[in-house]
């Protein structure tokens, strides 16, 4: 089993040479600095399905690895290093995702999902809108909806590499992570402002919660719900090509914005 997801994953960290129409801005910030993009779910962990109320159905994992793929292009062509913790429809553990981030020595991890209304609500379907998480305790009913969603994909994982028990309240004791949380916290509102852009739903904010799979990445990062698969206008939005390039240049653009920030904020010098 692991053996098959190292395979996959070498495969899927190959150096991929791209063209592009568009001229970008490669900004000096992004030299050498390398971009972790982490497709949510895959393999038998479809995600979430929808939209409500149609005959039309989308799965979770199938948007998040077409957006992914779009976001790593969008960032190539901003000059950085994109590293992809899945490039096929294969189930990666939670914990291997953060792995795979720190052994590549990611600068920053983006992780991306589709959100999904409770069936408990009243007019689940017309829930929408998109919102971006860094991690952090949930402070609220709604961030720890999110958070039992996407941590549920650890019962896909037979592997014994899976850890078990929560590192959560150990990590966030760890100073260099405090210090990731401000990073983080600050990307996330980046990524709300450009896809506010772009986005037909509402922005729901910048939120924090304790995902799985941010905590063992040893970087700054974050997750974005980019749409509710569970509301047929938003279905429509993520799963256009289109504008699933919007979503990814948009994220990539919230990136390179952060990266500038930073690099100034350690004063290193722009040529
Ligand atoms: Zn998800």
């Amino acid at each position: 089993m692991i053996g098959v997801m190292l395979l996959a994953f070498q495969a899927a960290v190959a150096p991929a040479m791209r063209g592009s129409d568009a001229p970008v801005r490669v900004p000096s910030s992004a030299a050498h600095r390398t971009v972790v993009v982490d497709a949510g779910h895959g393999g038998p962990d479809n995600g979430m399905s929808g939209p409500i109320g149609t005959r039309w159905k989308v799965y979770e994992k199938d948007i998040t690895l077409q957006v992914a793929k779009k976001l790593a292009a969008a960032l190539r062509d901003r000059g950085l290093r994109v590293v992809m913790t899945r490039t096929t429809d294969t189930l990666i553990a939670l914990s291997d995702r953060g792995r795979i981030a720190n052994q590549h020595h990611g600068d920053l991890f983006v992780s991306i999902h589709v959100n999904a209304a409770n069936p408990a609500w009243r007019d689940p379907g017309t829930a929408r809108g998109f919102e971006t998480y860094f991690l952090a305790e949930a402070k609220t009913e709604d961030a720890k909806r999110v958070e039992e969603m996407e941590n549920a994909s650890v019962r896909f994982e037979t592997d014994v590499s899976a850890k078990k028990g929560d590192p959560l309240s150990y990590i966030m004791n760890d100073m260099a992570q405090n210090e990731h949380l401000r990073e983080s916290s600050e990307l996330a509102d980046l990524i709300q402002q450009h896809l506010g852009a772009i986005e037909p739903g509402p922005s729901r904010g910048v939120k924090q919660a304790g995902f799985r799979v941010l905590v063992t990445a040893y970087m700054p990062a974050v997750l974005v719900e980019i749409g509710f698969g569970t509301n047929p206008a938003d279905a429509r939005f993520i799963t256009s090509a289109a504008r699933q390039r919007q979503i990814a240049s948009s994220i990539a653009d919230a990136t390179v914005e952060y990266l500038d920030h930073y690099q100034r904020r350690l004063g290193v010098a722009t040529p």
